[in-house]
């Protein structure tokens, strides 16, 4: 079924600088700011995608609670409970969000969702409201060139968070491929529930 899947190839923006340190600096402060400033929208994600030149993957997702769990209030009976557990649960699994290639060979090194709802106890003062969930994860991958198409097999990767969270409906994503001395790809699309399933670098 994946193979009848639209496939979309996200035309990168080539960036040239003489100093890789401060090509990634700027661009790692940059796109922090964007996500800072990102407006917590229903049903809405951001999720930016970093590829080191030595095969380091790391995922960071935002978005409003409401998209992953249905609910952003703590929760007030054994079924919520269950289900925030089982949300917290689905954020250490590799394929969470994403479903990397077998012939990328990327191991999952490191997870970490985070959200409000996940802590037992609210902090004294803290008032219920919106709800947002994040996620960071980092995968070691031993060929990323089949990530990127630099090997000359565009096999890309598999956006799941759509499969897995229903109530989702748009992903903001941006991407960044550090390709050596002195360059980095970037890039950007949004993708619609229903529209694009599979992306490439
Ligand atoms: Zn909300």
């Amino acid at each position: 079924m994946t193979l009848l899947l639209p496939i979309l190839s996200v035309a990168p923006r080539r960036v040239r600088h003489p100093q890789t340190l401060a090509v990634a600096l700027v661009l790692s402060l940059v796109t922090a700011s964007a996500f800072a400033q990102k407006a917590h929208q229903h049903g809405h994600a951001q999720m930016q995608l970093t590829l080191s030149a030595s095969g380091q993957l790391r995922l960071q997702l935002q978005g409003a609670m409401d998209g992953f769990l249905g609910f952003e209030h703590r929760p007030r009976n054994d079924a919520q409970r269950a289900a925030v557990e089982a949300l917290r649960q689905q954020t250490l699994l590799a394929d969470a969000v994403i479903a990397l290639p077998a012939e990328a060979a990327c191991r999952l090194t490191a997870s970490e969702g985070r959200s409000m709802l996940f802590d037992p106890a609210p902090a004294k003062g803290t008032r219920e409201g919106h709800a947002d969930l994040e996620l960071v994860q980092t995968f070691q991958c031993q060929t990323p060139s089949v990530l990127t198409g630099a090997a000359g097999r565009k096999t890309g990767l598999e956006v799941s968070a759509f499969k897995h969270f229903t109530r989702l409906r748009t992903l903001e994503l941006s991407f960044v491929v550090e390709s050596g001395p002195g360059g980095a790809d970037t890039g950007s699309r949004r993708l619609q529930r229903g529209k694009l399933q599979r992306i490439h670098f």
